[in-house]
């Protein structure tokens, strides 16, 4: 019998700006040591090309990513562009044209030393949330009306839909293994809350093994802080999600760890990236911290099919935080670069 020949994962890397570019080679670098067969395909999209071209991502470039099988992303922003339309048309392009509708942000505490918290007994943090990345307050609907006087309007549109709130609330069913936790502010938002409630009633009703628990944003933003073991699984709406992944990762020690997908479970497209944008505050010294694109990374081959290199990749990651082996966000003294290097050695040891 002909053996079928091995496909290699075409991925298309996207660093984009600031801490971006720092940060995406050095998770490229890991994934090299980790055997990874995968074909890198780096792409001109940034700051740089906007500012030459006005197209945030040239047409030839869109088709391309299309049809990658994933993309590595690090960040957008630059203070030379509107940050609004750039954003729109990058990331957020990607996000809705590709209908990467799924928003995974997991949150682990890798060593005891970077948490926040005071308390030994409520350290034991691995949540994942889960959150809506196509509708919301994203959509850019709305508008300024009497626009730059006294009288000035200013509509944002908060877009929710039958399917969007069905299909995001079943991904959530499915990743967990105990209890989804559901977050709205329905008192409210009435409107959007209903339709969230109405959905988070019935697709639980198909999920009977799995328990279910629902929070205002309010008293959920209160809960992580106050006992984050609690959480197995988060879902809830685009803003939302945006605002307690923030809070999460300081949890875990701090913007340079967190990692994050963005997947359509479906079509099985991906774009995985850190959820730190360009840092420009710290970007360009070589000191940004890479764990974040490195952790991306790891969903990402996981999200490919290769769960054991992922779980390398996690190990690697870990080990080197408990040794101390990372930025200075951590408590360490390496560079980026350097910490790169200190979780590649231990995938190739
Ligand atoms: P952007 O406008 O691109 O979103 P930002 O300033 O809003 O940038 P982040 O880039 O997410 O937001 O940075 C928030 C904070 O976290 C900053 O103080 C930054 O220095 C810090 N930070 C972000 N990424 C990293 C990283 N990779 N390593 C260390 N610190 C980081």
């Amino acid at each position: 019998m002909r053996r079928k020949p091995h496909l290699r994962n075409h991925i298309a890397v996207l660093p984009c700006d600031g801490a971006g570019k720092e940060v995406v080679p050095e998770a490229i670098k890991v994934l090299s040591a980790a055997g990874a067969e995968l074909e890198f395909q780096d792409y001109d999209v940034n700051a740089d090309q906007y500012l030459r071209s006005g197209q945030p991502i040239p047409a030839a470039v869109w088709s391309d990513l299309q049809k990658a099988d994933a993309i590595l992303f690090g960040a957008v922003g630059d203070p030379r562009v509107d940050d609004a339309a750039y954003l729109a048309g990058v990331l957020l392009r990607l996000r809705f044209e590709l209908d990467l509708y799924v928003n995974l942000r997991p949150a682990k505490l890798y060593d005891d030393r970077l948490s926040p918290l005071r308390r030994e007994d409520r350290r034991k943090i691995d949540l994942l949330i889960v959150r809506e990345n196509t509708e919301g307050l994203y959509v850019g609907m709305g508008g300024r009306f009497k626009k730059g006087t006294e009288q000035e309007v200013a509509v944002q549109e908060d877009l929710n839909t039958y399917l969007g709130v069905t299909r995001i609330l079943d991904y959530a069913f499915q990743a967990a293994k105990g209890e989804v936790v559901m977050v709205d502010k329905a008192n409210a938002m009435t409107y959007a809350g209903a339709l969230w409630q109405q959905q988070w009633k019935a697709v639980a009703k198909k999920h009977p093994k799995i328990k279910t628990r629902h929070l205002y944003v309010d008293a959920a933003a209160m809960q992580l802080v106050r006992d984050p073991t609690q959480f197995e699984v988060i879902v809830t709406g685009n803003l939302f999600g945006d605002i307690l992944s923030d809070l999460t990762a300081e949890l875990i020690g701090g913007m340079g760890i967190a990692p994050s997908g963005n997947i359509n479970p479906e079509s099985k497209r991906g774009l995985f990236e850190p959820v730190h944008g360009t840092a420009p505050d710290i970007a360009g010294r070589g000191v940004v911290n890479p764990i974040g694109a490195i952790l991306s990374a790891s969903m990402m081959v996981r999200h490919l099919g290769h769960n054991e290199m992922a779980n390398a990749i996690e190990g690697a990651v870990e080990s080197a935080i408990r040794a101390g082996e990372c930025t200075r966000d951590l408590g360490g003294s390496l560079s980026t670069h350097e910490v790169g290097d200190a979780v590649a050695k231990r995938l190739k040891d």
